[in-house]
């Protein structure tokens, strides 16, 4: 698939920008590891997403060496400050939404797809970490933080903006194609 048909199925699903993504500006990093670590999301130890679950940072960089590009996808709205907590969440979800849409589509092609997106994987209420398998490992997304990535630099090396101003929101993901 190339960059041209991802583009029309990112604007089709409803984001605001997108860029074609190289795979050697992925560059995992041990220190995004260590956030991950101090869990202020919550999630550190839940789900098979996230790390640990997710493997090791070199497992990561191994899985992420498998794919030579993509697409960045990012969907960004109007917040009135930095404390417009509701209106940051109704933007993540809508995000969340064009990223399953367009996951979607993509498996239905057939394309061989790996996806990263923002925060941690939701497809089950309650994640099966670490009793039993994840359900849906073909389905499973972690986010570009678990895998190590910085998105602000991902956005740079590829030319995607990715801070629009303090009354903008902006989320970001990842999808990577190999032939
Ligand atoms: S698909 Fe379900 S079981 Fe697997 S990581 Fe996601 S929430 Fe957990």
């Amino acid at each position: 698939m190339n960059y041209e048909e991802l583009a029309r199925l990112a604007e089709a699903a409803g984001f605001t920008a997108w860029k074609p993504l190289d795979g050697a500006t992925l560059e995992v990093k041990r220190e995004v590891r260590d956030m991950c670590a101090t869990n202020t999301c919550g999630m550190y130890e839940k789900r098979w997403s996230c790390p640990p679950g997710c493997g090791s940072l070199e497992d990561c960089a191994g899985r992420l060496g498998q794919y030579p590009g993509g697409i960045l996808v990012q969907t960004y709205g109007d917040i009135e400050d930095g404390f417009d907590f509701e209106a940051m969440m109704e933007i993540e979800q809508e995000h969340k939404a064009h990223f399953q849409q367009m996951y979607a589509e993509l498996r239905k092609a057939g394309a061989d797809v790996f996806a990263l997106g923002a925060g941690a994987c939701i497809q089950c209420r309650e994640c099966t970490y670490p009793d039993q398998p994840c359900r849906f490992p073909d389905q499973m997304v972690s986010s570009m933080e678990a895998y190590g990535l910085v998105v602000l630099e991902v956005c740079k090396a590829n030319g995607l903006q990715y801070y629009y101003g303090a009354d903008k929101m902006a989320y970001t993901s990842c999808l990577l194609i190999r032939e």
